[in-house]
């Protein structure tokens, strides 16, 4: 079975351009990958929602091979994966989705929650997640 041309295409681009993003991985930027302030923060995070953006956008295409339905279920997938990942993701690593912000456009930081004491503190990166104390009660974050 062979689908319509304009499916076909549009099957054809997006897995096309699922190949390129497996060849072609960009750090955080203003123009592509998932633009989310905890991919920001997050380094780590931004290469995950990458990856996970190369398995859904190929999701994307090959479902407009199969018919109009199945690709617009599998958009709705990607919208509602792709943004809902790396806040539960996040949410996991901090204990909190609360993020700060410099001056500038991507200039996103993490903000860490004590799992002992509740205390909130900003972190310069997400490396420095792995040493840091907590200010208020002193035990580390990572155990
Ligand atoms: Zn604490």
């Amino acid at each position: 079975m062979i689908p319509p041309l304009p499916l076909f295409i549009v099957g054809a681009v997006l897995c096309g351009l699922s190949i390129l993003m497996l060849c072609w991985h960009p750090g955080p930027n203003a123009w592509i990958g998932v633009r989310l302030p905890w991919t920001y923060a997050d380094r780590e995070l931004w290469d995950t929602s990458w990856r996970l953006g190369i398995v859904l956008v190929l999701g994307m295409g090959l479902g407009a091979f199969i018919s109009w339905q199945v690709f617009i279920a599998a958009t709705v997938v990607l919208l509602g994966v792709s943004l809902g990942c790396p806040m539960v993701i996040y949410y996991r690593k901090y204990g909190t989705l609360r993020f700060w912000k410099d001056q500038g456009w991507i200039a996103y930081h993490p903000v860490v929650r004590c799992r002992h004491c509740g205390h909130y503190q900003k972190l310069p990166d997400d490396a420095a997640l792995s040493t840091a104390q907590c200010e208020a009660c002193g035990r580390p974050y990572r155990i």
